[in-house]
């Protein structure tokens, strides 16, 4: 909810004291998170169509990606036992997606740990520390090389993987609502942690958009924010979802490799790009990452992101200032800007 507050905040300072034309803006919850979308369009009428419009598709996109509900592509694909199941094309492309950024992040960012999540109960009433012996033996059954995409929508998981999409479902929808857009009205979409901002802004005289990164310890509030036009911003951190035990927290971005939260230093990531699908992924694969190495991967392949560690410190990678502009905020909460 405090996310959500904050999203309106930050439109309202946006769009609250310049004449302007009538937005329109789509309140809703999907997902397992509140999502929003402003459209500016030619008038009040055209505003409304397109913002319910992007509504309708990502609630379209849902269960083409969820993995609980039991009418889903991914649930019947992970209660295959391994037999080839053909899926919609939106579970296709979502799948071929996540692969394709499992490869290029060396298994950091893995969409078949779903062993693993339901292992400690994410996202459930029953979240907790499981034994080793437990993390050894489903870490057995992650590993993206377990699927197996054969083409015409048919998809085969072995070894006893099961997809969990979380990672990417959400930027996924967002590339979906920017490919219904035409750029002739301005539109912001939040969906959750993961922000679109095509068009042109009404509000500003420089028609950007301008979108704040959170303070991980009061979401409410922003410790850097960057001016975007016609780009995706994506955070991942580790408040947004966790529970606590024995005084300890636990998040819900894993490490592949060991089977726990990723403890890598850092507090969230950000990812700005044009495909909100990689940001996503990269989000949550530069968090297990860490800061040099994810750092040196930004480099490699022109990746814009903020890292914000727990020593409370900022860095933005090189390509960061090549696409939005991006203003520090954070000095008198603690944090310095280490470029
Ligand atoms: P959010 O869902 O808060 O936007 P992320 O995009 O970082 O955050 O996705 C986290 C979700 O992705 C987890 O809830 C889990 O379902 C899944 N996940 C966790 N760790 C990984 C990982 N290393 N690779 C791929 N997916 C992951
Ligand atoms: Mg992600």
């Amino acid at each position: 909810m405090k996310r959500f507050l904050a999203a309106m905040v930050l439109l309202l300072g946006i769009t609250g004291c310049t004449a302007q034309p009538e937005g329109y803006t789509a309140d809703f919850f999907a997902m397992d998170t509140f999502m929003s979308v402003t459209a500016y369009g030619a008038d009040e009428q055209a505003s409304e169509e397109i913002a319910v419009q992007c509504e309708r598709r990502v609630n379209e996109l849902e269960p083409a990606l969820s993995r609980t509900r039991e009418d889903s592509d991914i649930y019947r694909l992970n209660h295959a036992d391994g037999a080839v199941c053909t899926v919609s094309a939106d579970t296709y492309a979502a799948i071929e997606a996540a692969v394709q950024y499992a490869e290029l992040t060396g298994g950091a960012f893995d969409p078949s740990l779903a062993p693993l999540t339901d292992l400690w109960g994410i996202n459930t009433d029953d979240a907790h520390v499981p034994r080793q012996a437990e993390i050894d033996q489903v870490l057995t059954r992650v590993g993206y090389q377990n699927i197996q995409l054969l083409g015409d929508n048919q998809v085969r998981l072995l070894g006893g993987a099961q997809l969990d999409l979380g990672g990417i479902g959400k930027g996924f929808a967002t590339d979906a609502v920017a490919a219904l857009l035409d750029g002739s009205a301005g539109v912001l979409a939040r969906l959750g942690g993961n922000i679109g901002a095509y068009g042109e802004n009404p509000g500003r005289e420089s028609g950007g958009w301008v979108i704040g990164i959170a303070d991980p310890d009061d979401n409410a509030d922003f410790l850097a924010t960057v001016e975007v036009r016609g780009l995706s911003v994506v955070t991942s951190g580790d408040y947004e979802r966790y529970f606590e035990q024995d005084g300890r927290r636990y998040h819900h971005i894993f490490d592949p490799a060991t089977g726990y939260p990723a403890d890598s230093g850092l507090r969230s990531v950000t990812v700005i790009d044009q495909s909100s699908t990689r940001a996503d992924a990269l989000t949550t694969a530069l968090f297990v990452m860490g800061l040099d190495e994810g750092m040196a991967f930004c480099e490699e392949n022109a990746i814009a992101a903020v890292f914000i560690t727990a020593d409370k410190q900022v860095y933005t990678t090189p390509q960061v200032e090549n696409v939005c502009s991006f203003a520090f905020l954070g000095e008198e909460k603690g944090y310095a800007y280490a470029q």
